[in-house]
């Protein structure tokens, strides 16, 4: 449960375009200059989250969850974002935080909150599941 909590605060620590782009400071990104930049891709709503399991290019889009990695120089975050995952309303509405308007901040932020919502109920489905199975077993060898 305190990895869950953890992803969670995690989350929400990513709202803000300046808190996207200092997640690529690592140096683990292997694009600096030109579409997939740190400012570029935080634009585009990802913030860093790249590792040995799921590759040093993963990012993830902080009002969808949508993991994406594969990267190529010449791909645009928005296209991606938006054929990755077309129901993410960041990536359909196409702009930049600072240029929406204050319902459509509001609409992303409710949809941010949501999404993770949603993420920590199946983490916990999946645990419960698992806890679930162990019982049945300890009932089974008793
Ligand atoms: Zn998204």
């Amino acid at each position: 449960m305190k990895q869950n909590n953890t992803m969670a605060l995690k989350l929400m620590d990513m709202t803000t375009e300046r808190d996207r782009v200092e997640s690529f400071s690592g140096g683990k990104w292997p694009f600096r200059t030109g579409l997939l930049a740190p400012q570029k891709m935080a634009e585009a709503g990802f913030f860093y989250c790249g590792s040995e399991l799921n590759g040093w290019d993963c990012v993830r889009c902080f009002v969808c969850l949508k993991e994406l990695g594969g990267w190529e120089p010449c791909d645009d975050p928005w296209e991606e974002h938006r054929g990755h995952s077309p129901g993410c309303l960041l990536a359909r509405l196409a702009r930049k935080q600072a240029l929406l308007t204050v319902y459509e901040t509001y609409d992303v932020m409710a949809a941010h909150c949501m999404a993770i919502q949603k993420d920590l109920l199946h983490r916990r489905k999946a645990q419960l599941e698992e806890l679930h199975k162990q019982v049945e077993n300890m009932i089974r060898a008793a």
